[in-house]
């Protein structure tokens, strides 16, 4: 595997600029093109597996995160408040959880709407020190896919097992495996919330949710979130150091902290639990994962560029089918410049899944003619419509 850092730098996939900031990557048109695909990717297949969809702020008052617990388990890892007045303070979240929690409790809530899942891709920051920041692995402004289950009891195992699936379904589709599964549990010291009872149960249920599910996984105590137990996918980058791409949380705290509740079959009001999930983890780290994985080369479904159109001779010749591939909504462009040759190989570099060349024969005929990147994918002399036929079939998300 390649370090992200050059092959981003190469494909002009992301940019780090030293007046934003360390940690702050701008994500340049063709990272771009790819991230927007994975979200909204992302985003069908949550409203598929029953997700709601909301937007919130990435700051709330100070107050918020005294109620979470974040202020006073998590202020190491936070930006430091931002005061406008005297007794008006904001911070720049930590996580999404407070936001989604309030989501939940913005009306009464029955039994008869849980679970209730609610799904966000959404900005949380974290005060890195500048020394650990590098490329997109490790970065201070986090875009996350975040999704929060609100439940009742019995239904949280249900839940856990739901997001694993949904776990392997997104991986599959990205193209790549996680290097393990870690179950991470409460270690000693003063920073995890005090209730014994509390941690039991959600380590319990999380076991038994790994073993439905049929995961292997390892047992890592002391890294667990302070508020409770969580299931870890851990990554391995190209130099062979491991992180957390994305987790499954179950959190009886937080629920409590906000008070929320719904009425159940009997006319009760009832507390809910909160499983934290998130299928891909943040737009970051899962990019610094991808690049190094497919050593650049996406999946055509995400390449920031689809089809590379190559028209020889007359000028003229690929507008036909660059203006189908658009309508098509196929991530197309044409280049004029150089010999085919030198295009040919200027596609190669910038791994596009498919090359069209247009020559004089190919214009007479209303025809293409297909390379692909990938050995086995379309190929050969094929008209206009049947190419964008079979390039939407191939390109087109899971
Ligand atoms: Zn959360």
């Amino acid at each position: 595997m390649q370090d992200h850092r050059k092959l981003g730098r190469d494909l002009e996939l992301f940019h780090s600029d030293p007046l934003v900031g360390a940690g702050l990557p701008l994500w340049l048109p063709a990272g771009a093109a790819a991230r927007r695909a994975v979200e909204d990717y992302l985003h069908a297949l949550e409203r598929r597996s029953g997700y709601q969809h909301v937007y919130s702020p990435p700051l709330a008052k100070q107050e918020m995160y005294l109620r979470s617990g974040h202020l006073p388990h998590f202020a190491d890892d936070m930006f430091p408040p931002m005061a406008l007045s005297e007794h008006d303070a904001f911070v720049l979240r930590p996580s999404l959880c407070p936001h989604h929690a309030a989501v939940f409790g913005a009306r009464g809530r029955s039994y008869r709407e849980l679970p209730l899942r609610i799904g966000e891709i959404g900005g949380q920051y974290r005060a890195e020190r500048s020394g650990v920041l590098g490329g997109l692995s490790r970065v201070r402004a986090i875009s996350l896919n975040d999704g929060h289950v609100f439940c009742a009891e019995e239904q949280v195992r249900d839940e856990v097992v739901e997001a694993l699936r949904l776990m392997r379904v997104v991986h599959a589709a990205l193209g790549f495996e996680p290097s393990s599964f870690r179950l991470s549990l409460r270690g000693e010291g003063g920073k995890y919330v005090d209730d014994p009872e509390m941690w039991a149960a959600a380590s319990s249920v999380l076991r038994e949710a790994l073993d439905i599910a049929g995961v292997s996984y390892v047992e890592a105590p002391g890294e667990a979130a302070f508020y409770g137990p969580k299931i870890d996918v851990q990554l391995l980058d190209h130099a062979g150091r491991e992180s957390t791409l994305a987790t499954v949380q179950v959190d009886y705290f937080q629920p409590a902290r906000f008070d929320l509740s719904y009425v159940d079959a009997g006319g009760e009001r009832r507390r809910p639990v909160m499983v934290h999930r998130s299928a891909a983890g943040s737009m970051e780290r899962l990019f610094a994962h991808l690049i190094e994985v497919h050593d650049g080369a996406f999946p055509a479904w995400y390449a920031p560029l689809q089809v590379a159109v190559l028209p020889v001779a007359d000028a003229q010749a690929g507008g036909d089918f660059v203006r189908a591939c658009r309508a098509a909504d196929l991530r197309v462009e044409e280049w004029h410049a150089g010999s085919l040759g030198a295009r040919i190989r200027q596609a190669a570099a910038r791994k596009v899944p498919f090359v069209a060349v247009v020559g004089e024969r190919e214009a007479a005929g209303g025809s293409v003619s297909l390379r692909p990147r990938d050995p086995g994918a379309l190929s050969g002399v094929l008209p206009i419509a049947a190419a964008v036929a079979g390039l939407s079939e191939v390109c087109a998300a899971p």
